[in-house]
């Protein structure tokens, strides 16, 4: 039994939650594989997310009464307007996914250096500050905290080697770690075209993270949960998210919050 040190987090908080939700629709798939824009029916699983899930989870937040990160591809942005509209109007934070769902470690610097850019401009027109980054299948390459830092950003939230946020050496950049273990997609994603049948129950995916939030939360730590709105954001495993966010309120001194706040308060201290 691991005793928990003193909490790095304000006004008698223990732990720390960010429900953050990645509006990537059709551009992973399409980053693939280019021909898949000829194939209506694949792409429908991905068209979900701007269509039904996004409104359901505005609302599921509104009753929540938490404030979420959305990490948005600039692509999906152009394509998918209304849907980031109606997620900057609810109040949530609007944060980069990159400006199409490539790995950056495959981009050169300037190619990379392109991507955020175009991606603060078309999030920017929607009247949304952005201060925060999410790579790509969590792909930074050696030149994303630099880029990131010369751009003003904040923060960061996908490298998978702490439990707590922390800053990188001579930048004002501070990193919120997540892990696949918190990936809806590695639990609950399925496409028709990758031969892995791996669609868990929510009973399942309720467990492993109630679970992982239990030992965080004894150990001070944060956890990052990274869904996909066309992944979580079926019906039922939004009531699994909503009894999973019950849940973890029972445990004292939870924080709740998004990601820009949480990044501020760790900037503050660190
Ligand atoms: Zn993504």
């Amino acid at each position: 039994m691991t005793t928990p040190s003193a909490s790095i987090w304000p006004d008698g908080h223990r732990s720390a939650v960010a429900l953050t939700f990645d509006l990537d629709i059709e551009s992973p798939f399409v980053g693939a594989d280019p021909a898949v824009v000829a194939r209506p029916g694949f792409l429908s699983q991905a068209h979900y997310a701007p269509k039904v899930a996004v409104p359901l989870i505005l609302d599921l937040l509104e009753r929540l009464g938490v404030d979420a990160t959305f990490f948005i591809v600039g692509k999906s942005a152009e394509d998918f307007p209304d849907a980031v509209r109606r997620i900057v109007d609810s109040g949530h934070e609007v944060a980069s996914h990159g400006y199409t769902h490539v790995s950056p470690s495959g981009l050169t610097r300037e190619e990379e250096r392109d991507q955020l850019e175009r991606t603060l401009e078309i999030l920017g027109g929607f009247g949304a500050e952005v201060v925060g980054y999410r790579a790509p299948f969590f792909e930074a390459s050696a030149n994303t905290v630099e880029l990131l830092h010369e751009h003003g950003i904040r923060y960061a939230s996908g490298m998978m080697d702490d439990i707590k946020p922390y800053r990188y050496p001579g930048t004002d950049v501070i990193e919120l770690p997540s892990q696949w273990l918190m990936d809806d997609w590695s639990i609950f994603g399925h496409g028709s075209d990758d031969g892995l049948a791996r669609i868990a129950t929510c009973a399942h995916v309720r467990q492993l993270w109630i679970e992982e939030f239990r030992a965080l939360h004894r150990l001070g730590g944060l956890m990052v949960l990274t869904m996909h709105p066309q992944v979580t954001g079926r019906p039922a495993r939004l009531e699994m998210l909503a009894d999973l966010v019950a849940e973890m309120r029972e445990h004292d001194g939870v924080w709740i919050t998004d990601c820009r706040t949480l990044a501020d308060h760790a900037a503050a201290t660190l």
